[in-house]
């Protein structure tokens, strides 16, 4: 079994005190792909140390040089989609086509923020004329901890660390504790881009061990989390101490609206792909469908049948349409969140009767795509992020009571409607409490040029992507300049 590294300051180094966990292929129960670090507070003082250090020559560095190391990077990327997407399957259970798509959209996020960042700068840097000068100068803000979730265990990385690279911060990096591989390949192609040491640091761990000791930091300037709203508090809370600014992309409970003059087969795509692609662990996964009473009936009969159809099983084989879900406690939560809806009088009219029946083999954490029916608001199931392929179906009578739904969510991170009326499509729009609103696109759609954020205990602080992916990583400095 292979043992892997940290990367502080340009060197792969094991944690100062030797202890090292293990991850599981949750494909194959009690398997293990290698032993990480399990890193402590010293060895992530040791990455900010290397990271401060770099920084004093990083921020200088031309925009132009830091775009070709970004540039070398994304080419490797590129080069090596075929193995990282093996990695994340392996490590997080996806099939493998949609690891492949995952590296497909860092490549696409990547390239564009490749592009942006000169004209982000040039914009900024105007010169205003009069008896003063006048300019605003964007600085990098130093050290960036980036913290990130294992169900986009590449992409969401990216999507962090290319814009805090690119705009000449300095990162220290951890992954989520079931996906240190991906992790670690990303590291080895930053290592292979030829960044200068200490700019890009990697150091494995707990969250619960090393998270506070990227966050407590005062050489930590900004804090860019993905992951549960409950952690996502934690550290909003611990950061305020040294008012170090976060990004905070966080759970949802997101609504899909299927009004009664919609395009049925199209909705029906929709509710498949966002709800049950990545086996349903996607932050803009669709997990409540509210269907219109006069189609209900017809839908739901669709989306069982597709439900029913779907081929569950190991994400290597091409074949599959849906892998296990991340791991033990992945499976424990959300079967325990299936049993629970049963109990609150729910229907299962797709998936498995009960949640223990395993899918396709008893060797993996399996659950099959499930639908359950006759959910209403006080539910948890209806309430609650279910990490995983779950969609909660209720009825309505309006528009209004649509939105009146998918608005009673603590969360407001993605949402969509399906419907023919270019009316109903503006008020939809405007009424809807959420980062993002799809008309007649599915909930996981995105672009990198649109902001990509929630709102309520979605998330908080600057979204990624777009311009203020790169805004959060800078801080303005005015500058009103006399010379004689
Ligand atoms: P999580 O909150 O358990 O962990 C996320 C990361 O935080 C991991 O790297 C973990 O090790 C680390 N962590 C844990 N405790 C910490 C602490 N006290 N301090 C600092 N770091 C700590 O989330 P998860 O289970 O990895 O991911 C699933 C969640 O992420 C879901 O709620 C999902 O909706 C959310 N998510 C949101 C988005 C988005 O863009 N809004 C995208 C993907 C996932």
């Amino acid at each position: 079994m292979d043992t892997f590294d940290n990367f502080i300051r340009g060197q792969w180094t094991r944690s100062r005190h030797g202890a090292t966990f293990g991850d599981e292929n949750p494909a194959k129960r009690g398997s293990n792909l290698g032993a990480f670090q399990s890193s402590t507070a010293d060895d992530v003082r040791e990455a900010i140390d290397a990271a401060a250090e770099a920084f004093k020559s990083w921020r200088r560095t031309s925009i132009a040089d830091r775009q070709r190391y970004i540039a070398a990077f994304l080419n490797l990327l590129k080069d090596s989609r075929g193995e990282l997407a093996r990695i994340v399957t392996l490590e997080n259970g996806k099939t493998i086509k949609e690891s492949r798509a995952e590296v497909d959209s860092a490549l696409v996020e990547g390239g564009h923020h490749l592009q942006q960042v000169a004209g982000f700068f040039d914009r900024a840097g105007q010169k205003s004329k009069r008896d003063l000068t006048t300019w605003v100068k964007l600085e990098p803000v130093g050290v960036a901890g980036i913290i990130s979730p294992w169900n986009f265990p590449m992409n969401v990385m990216c999507r962090k660390t290319l814009p805090a690279l690119l705009t000449g911060n300095t990162v220290v990096f951890k992954p989520a504790t079931f996906t240190p591989w991906s992790g670690l390949f990303m590291t080895q192609l930053f290592e292979r881009a030829g960044l200068p040491a200490g700019v890009f640091n990697c150091v494995t761990g707990l969250g619960s061990s090393i998270g506070n000791a990227i966050v407590d930091d005062p050489r930590v300037r900004a804090i860019s989390f993905t992951g549960s709203t409950a952690v996502g508090k934690k550290i909003q809370a611990r950061a305020a101490a040294n008012l170090t600014r976060t990004q905070l992309e966080l759970g949802g409970k997101n609504a899909l609206i299927v009004m009664d003059d919609a395009d049925l087969a199209l909705a029906l795509d929709a509710a498949a792909t966002a709800g049950f692609s990545n086996a349903g662990q996607w932050c803009t996964s669709t997990s409540r469908v509210l269907l219109h009473k006069k189609i209900a009936t017809r839908f739901l009969d669709m989306l069982v049948a597709r439900a029913d159809g779907m081929v569950v099983g190991d994400g290597m084989n091409e074949s599959t349409d849906m892998g296990p879900v991340a791991g033990p406690q992945q499976y424990a939560d959300v079967t325990a969140a299936i049993r629970q809806a049963v109990a609150d009088g729910t229907r299962i009219v797709a998936g498995a009767s009960s949640p223990e029946s395993r899918a396709a083999s008893p060797d993996g954490y399996f659950v099959r795509p499930t639908v359950l029916t006759g959910v209403t608001p006080d539910m948890p199931a209806f309430r609650d992020e279910i990490f995983g392929p779950v969609l909660a179906v209720c009825e309505f009578a309006s528009f209004e009571e649509a939105l009146a739904l998918a608005n009673n969510s603590i969360y407001g991170l993605s949402s969509a409607i399906y419907t023919t009326s270019a009316a109903t499509a503006a008020a939809y729009v405007d009424g809807i409490e959420a980062g993002l609103a799809h008309v007649n696109v599915h909930t996981g759609y995105k672009e990198p040029s649109l902001p990509f954020g929630g709102v309520k205990q979605s998330g908080a602080g600057l979204p990624e992507n777009s311009e203020t992916g790169l805004e959060f990583f800078v801080d303005r400095k005015a500058v009103y300049e006399r010379l004689t």
